[in-house]
């Protein structure tokens, strides 16, 4: 997608502080940390949001959780523990439309909503 800033930073256009790549996924450390660890976890195929999902993309929405297990060997909070958050549009208050997956950690997370 033409004006979509994560495409951008998977394109290359758009500089990130990566944390991991393949062919479908990209990490990259959130501009605007709300967490001591703030990762954002993305397919490289422009998806808007949740609601956008196809079955094509259930592999691919597996792999993303895969390789937040993944990050979270590579990254040595895997024991600690941590949060993963997707927002989906109005109400959620999500801004950028590529869908993407927050990992959150690095302190107590204390503003449980949930649980
Ligand atoms: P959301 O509100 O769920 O759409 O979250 C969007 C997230 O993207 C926010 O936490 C922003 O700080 C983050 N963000 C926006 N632009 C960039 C960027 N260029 N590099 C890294 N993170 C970004
Ligand atoms: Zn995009």
């Amino acid at each position: 997608m033409d004006d979509c800033i994560f495409c951008k930073i998977v394109d290359g256009q758009i500089p990130s502080k990566k944390v991991y790549e393949d062919e479908d996924v990209l990490a990259f450390h959130d501009i605007n940390p709300a967490a001591p660890i703030h990762i954002l976890v993305i397919p490289k195929k422009h998806i808007a949001m949740l609601t956008e999902l196809k079955e094509e993309d259930e592999m691919l929405i597996g792999k993303i959780y895969t390789t937040i297990n993944k990050i979270a060997k590579q990254e040595g909070f895997e024991k600690q523990g941590y949060r993963v958050i997707t927002n989906c549009g109005k109400d959620s208050g999500q801004e950028v439309m590529h869908i993407h997956f927050h990992i959150l950690g690095g302190k107590i997370l204390g503003d449980k909503i949930v649980g």
